[in-house]
């Protein structure tokens, strides 16, 4: 499958049905082709609006709840971002279209070496992927304008918490990880930190250090 006009057309149909309403983010998933992304066996499937397997034993988050992730986090053009969880890199690559500078980190080096790679083959020059312990965030480039975090952690992460900028938002599902959790909008103000329960959502677990590959 590619693609094409009538793909995009029913990609973006999808996403407009379950919420996904932003122009920007719109315009920046039809741009990302998620095809790419989605490597072997399911790679037919990746226009469908579902989570699908990747290397590592990881998943390619559902496009509608990478759209509403992406418009909850209200992006400007000149914003700073910090994803937790690269994974495929879709996510990435999305955030890249609408944010000045993108930062993704993942656990397991192959998930960011192959990332990386379709990053290149996009022409993506502003996302940069590390492999790290993500929920230590990225001292050496903090504080972020926006924080979105696509794995899921019992609370939210203090080290992310503080590498947010006052005005900052940051998007974190939180839970146990065999239960449903709840996706949470964090935006900080003056004063402190302001918490939003978006909705009900079922993410791979945040995990402590580094994975075997
Ligand atoms: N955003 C991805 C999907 C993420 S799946 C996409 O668009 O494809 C969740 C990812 O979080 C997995 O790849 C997993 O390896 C990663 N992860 C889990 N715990 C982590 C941690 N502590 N630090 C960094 N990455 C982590």
């Amino acid at each position: 499958m590619t693609f094409d006009a009538d793909a995009k057309m029913q990609f973006l149909f999808a996403l407009r049905s379950r919420g996904v309403t932003d122009s920007a983010t719109l315009k920046a998933m039809e741009a990302v082709d998620r095809g790419i992304f989605v490597q072997g066996y399911f790679a037919d499937r990746a226009y469908e609006d579902m989570p699908l397997p990747i290397a590592c034993g990881q998943t390619i988050s559902q496009p509608s709840v990478v759209g509403l992730m992406t418009q909850a986090l209200k992006i400007a053009p000149r914003d700073t971002v910090l994803e937790i969880g690269t994974g495929s890199g879709y996510q990435a690559a999305v955030l890249a279209q609408l944010a000045r500078r993108v930062y993704t980190i993942d656990r397991h080096r192959r998930l960011v070496r192959e990332a990386r790679a379709v990053f290149d083959r996009l022409g993506l020059t502003n996302v940069t992927a590390f492999t790290a312990d993500g929920s230590h965030g990225l001292p050496d480039q903090a504080p972020f304008d926006r924080i979105i975090v696509t794995a899921a952690a019992e609370d939210p992460p203090g080290p992310l918490l503080a590498q947010l900028k006052i005005g900052g938002i940051m998007v974190v599902p939180v839970g146990q990880s065999d239960a449903v959790q709840s996706l949470i909008r964090v935006t900080r103000s003056e004063t402190g930190f302001e918490y939003e329960e978006m909705r009900p959502v079922r993410f791979v677990p945040l995990v402590e250090g580094l994975g075997k590959d």
